[in-house]
């Protein structure tokens, strides 16, 4: 069995962290800022230093190939992403991408070539705080999302993906997708607790669970804040908290299975003199059984009527996305499973609550999701930590299942 050079897999996540590095530790890299930017331009470096050649295609996502001996058989790949939630961590996504680096430069150092070339990936704008949707370099790149879409949207600024993409000069000249892939492997921390309390150091993920995203509108109407008798106002963000507390609430009766939270909100005209006429917010609910996540979205359809009645402010659901679970591959789960077990670490079957990008290259080919413990289960938090020994193992682990893949 392989491992990798543990001492430099950590000194690279720490390396990276100096870029949008954060007082309390953490990282803001938002995609296709300054410092995602300056984090692409490292990694690209890296890739040049362990001898891969790099290409990006036109949503900014970044290959480094490693040729195999028959270079006409689809490629493995293995990455994650670069990008970070503002504020973020040091590990989301980045372990993915200098572990499957750290893999690569253990191949370099036992003089191995494989059967298959292997690519290491940073897929672009995996977080989705600035542009929306997450997960959209390997939406494009697997045929989820078309680029046009992609490259249109923009953030609150008005920029756009595309003039971003532009003026970072991240916009390669490689198509996006279109072309076969073997296997894809991701590694990632849990962002969860459950590997940190059951002590297993390994995550073999076998499916995600089901999930709600909605964005609703409350309507009222615009008053003065001084003059308007109390009695008569219909304060749009009132409804709007109101209903926010509800799904909270509706959250925490369906704990630890179900979770529901309320996370952005807007509200007009939004200054200091008006009574709100319109408030828009969204929320998420997720749960691992298809009736669990209809019992909470049904109670948060209740809430609502109940919220509009007692209030007299008028409600509708402006989005709604509904994800049912995605299955990872039986033979890759397995793969990563006795790999594990050769490498002598504790693995579980487990699924994943959040979204990645390995949902979208499910479209392609067949995809593991291998996670590792990370402390308390923090994640999208500065004070997320990944232990080295634990970067190492999951970094060893996906080395040596994509090392086998890609001798088939
Ligand atoms: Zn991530």
């Amino acid at each position: 069995m392989l491992h990798v050079d543990t001492d430099r897999l950590w000194s690279d996540l720490m390396t990276l962290g100096t870029i949008g590095a954060l007082p309390r530790g953490g990282n803001d890299r938002m995609a296709l800022t300054d410092a995602d930017r300056d984090g692409r331009a490292l990694f690209a470096h890296w890739c040049n230093e362990a001898g891969l050649t790099v290409t990006v295609d036109a949503i900014g996502n970044m290959f480094g190939r490693r040729e195999g001996s028959d270079p006409s058989l689809p490629p493995v790949l293995a990455g994650s992403h670069l990008d970070t939630q503002s504020p973020g961590g040091k590990f989301d996504g980045p372990l993915g991408v200098l572990g499957a680096l750290a893999g690569v430069r253990a191949l370099n150092a036992a003089g191995i070539t494989t059967r298959r070339a292997i690519e290491v990936v940073n897929w672009t704008n995996e977080e989705g705080c600035r542009f929306f949707p997450g997960l959209m370099g390997s939406a494009v790149f697997a045929g989820a999302l078309p680029l046009e879409t992609a490259l249109a949207a923009t953030d609150r600024a008005g920029h756009s993906v595309g003039s971003e993409l532009a003026r970072i000069r991240a916009n390669g000249s490689t198509p996006t997708g279109g072309r076969s892939v073997d296997a894809y492997f991701e590694l990632h921390i849990e962002q969860g607790p459950v590997l940190e309390e059951q002590g297993v150091t390994i995550g073999a993920v076998t499916h995600s669970h089901y999930s709600i995203m909605a964005e609703v509108e409350c309507r009222g109407e615009n008053a003065h804040i001084q003059s308007m008798p109390m009695l008569r106002r219909r304060n749009a963000l009132v409804g709007a908290a109101r209903l926010i507390a509800e799904i909270d609430r509706i959250g925490r009766a369906h704990a630890p299975a179900g979770s529901a939270s309320a996370v952005v909100i807007d509200a007009w005209p939004n200054n200091r003199i008006n009574i709100p006429h319109r408030a828009v917010f969204s929320y998420g609910v997720i749960h691992p059984d298809a009736q669990g996540l209809e019992a909470m979205q049904a109670e948060i359809a209740a809430a609502t009527a109940m919220v509009a009645t007692e209030t007299g402010l008028a409600f509708d659901t402006l989005f709604q996305r509904r994800r049912d679970p995605v299955i990872f591959t039986e033979e890759l789960v397995g793969l990563v499973e006795s790999t594990a077990t050769e490498l002598g670490h504790s693995v579980m079957r487990m699924r994943t609550r959040p979204g990645h990008d390995a949902f979208n290259l499910l479209r392609l080919c067949p995809v593991e999701l291998i996670f590792v413990p990370c402390r308390d289960g923090l994640s999208h938090n500065e004070l997320e930590y990944c232990e080295p020994m634990h970067c190492a193992a999951g970094a060893d682990v996906l080395l040596n299942a994509v090392l086998r893949r890609a001798e088939r």
